[in-house]
Parts: structure tokens; C-alpha cells; sequence
């Protein structure tokens, strides 16, 4: 066995049936993604919209691509043919441009709206309030090819488990706050949380779904 399927079958045999793995293979390269695949694996995720469909063209075509990533607008038409999953939307301007690309390609796109929970200022998402607002004014209904499957945040980056495991917990409540307001139809079940550094806790904490990267794959190298 592989480093990536060693890594990958302990990864697996620590969470729960009811938590889906994406595997964050950005920045490594396809044969990478295939030990994974070889091994079962078959959500994966990216952040680079090019990475992602160079990807998609190169590899099996029952893989599962989640964007996780900061998606700009111009970019969206793209991934729009074939993503299974948009977790980092991050503005109603950003929903729209997915919606009116989705149409146009008579494809229906299933999004996350991502929540800023950490305390860093760099972070994309909404905030809570806005989404609030936003399901208040029914503005949602405005946007048919758009499915708002759930919620996806990221915590700070510290070591304090306190900080992470209050974030993740603000999450799960605004989750559950829209779950029961009926907000969203059904298909509204995706909690998005939890990297390597802290996706145990995220499971603690409620998460149906973890973006697991470098300890799957190892650590990336930007050049
Ligand atoms: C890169 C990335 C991950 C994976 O991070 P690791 O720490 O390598 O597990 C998860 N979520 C998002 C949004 C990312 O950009």
C-alpha cells in the first residue's frame, strides 16, 4: 500500500459512515489523486477553477469534484458543467452569477454557503446575519438553478481547541436555526467543517462533511 492509502485508511477508519470525506488533493498531482481513487476514493476537492478542470479532464469520470475554494464569478461557467458541489459561496452576488450560468447550461448547481465563523480578518463567507436576512426576504427563491444544500465554514487557524470547537459549534447552531425555520427544502443536510488540523473535533461538533488535504496527500508546496 501507498503513503496516500496508508494515510487515507486511517483517516477512514476515524470517521463516522454518516461524514463524507472530500479529499483536498489541490496543488498534487493527478497520479496522486489515482492511489486515492485506487483505493476507493472518489469525492475530491479543489480551489483553483483550472486545476480543477484539468483534473476533470485527465481522470475517471465517476469521480465526485467539490470547488472549495474562493470562486470568482467570471470563472463560474467552467466548472458549471460538471462540479458536484460549490462549497465556498460566499455572496448573493457570487449566487447569482452561478444561477444565471446554471441556466443558461440547464444544469442545476448544488452550493454551500460559507459562514465566516474564525476571528482572522482574511476569511471569505457570509455573515450570519446576512444569511438571515437573506432567507427573510425569500431572496433565495429567486434563484431556481441554485440548490443550497447547506453550510461550510473554516476556523481559526490556532492551536487553541477552545476557540476552534466554539467556532464550530456557532455553525452547527446557525445549521440548526435554518433546518428548523425550514429555510431551505430537504436537501438543506451538509455541514462542511473540519481540515486536517481539526476535523476530529468538527466531527464532535456535528459536521457531516470534512476536507481532509495534507494529511491524506502531504504537505503542498506553492512554486
Ligand atoms: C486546502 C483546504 C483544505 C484542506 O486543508 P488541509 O489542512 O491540508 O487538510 C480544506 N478546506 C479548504 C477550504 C482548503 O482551502
Amino acid at each position: 500500500m501507498s503513503q496516500i492509502q496508508e494515510n487515507l485508511q486511517k483517516i477512514r477508519s476515524e470517521i463516522p459512515p454518516h461524514v463524507t470525506l472530500v479529499a483536498v488533493s489541490k496543488t498534487h498531482p493527478p497520479e496522486a489523486v489515482m492511489e486515492a481513487y485506487r483505493a476507493g476514493q472518489r469525492v475530491f476537492g479543489e480551489n483553483k477553477v483550472q486545476e480543477m478542470c484539468a483534473k476533470f479532464e485527465q481522470l475517471p469520470k465517476d469521480i465526485e469534484w467539490h470547488m472549495i475554494g474562493h470562486l470568482q464569478s467570471n470563472k463560474v461557467k467552467y466548472i458549471v458543467p460538471f462540479v458536484h458541489l460549490i462549497h465556498g459561496v460566499d455572496s448573493f452576488k457570487l449566487l447569482t452569477a452561478i444561477n444565471k450560468e446554471a441556466a443558461k447550461q440547464n444544469r442545476p448547481v448544488n452550493c454551500l454557503l460559507q459562514v465566516y465563523i474564525a476571528q482572522e480578518e482574511t476569511k471569505f463567507g457570509f455573515e450570519k446575519e446576512e444569511i438571515l436576512e437573506l432567507v427573510r426576504n425569500r431572496a433565495f427563491d429567486t434563484l431556481p438553478f441554485v440548490r443550497v444544500h447547506g453550510l461550510m465554514g473554516m476556523a481559526s487557524n490556532t492551536m487553541n481547541e477552545t476557540i476552534v470547537r466554539n467556532e464550530f459549534k456557532a455553525l452547527k447552531q446557525l445549521f440548526g436555526e435554518l433546518k428548523s425555520k425550514g429555510a431551505f427544502d430537504d436537501s438543506f443536510s451538509v455541514l462542511s467543517m473540519g481540515m486536517s488540523g481539526d476535523y476530529q473535533i468538527a466531527i464532535e461538533e456535528g459536521s457531516t462533511m470534512v476536507r481532509v488535504g495534507s494529511s491524506i496527500f502531504g504537505a503542498r508546496s506553492y512554486n
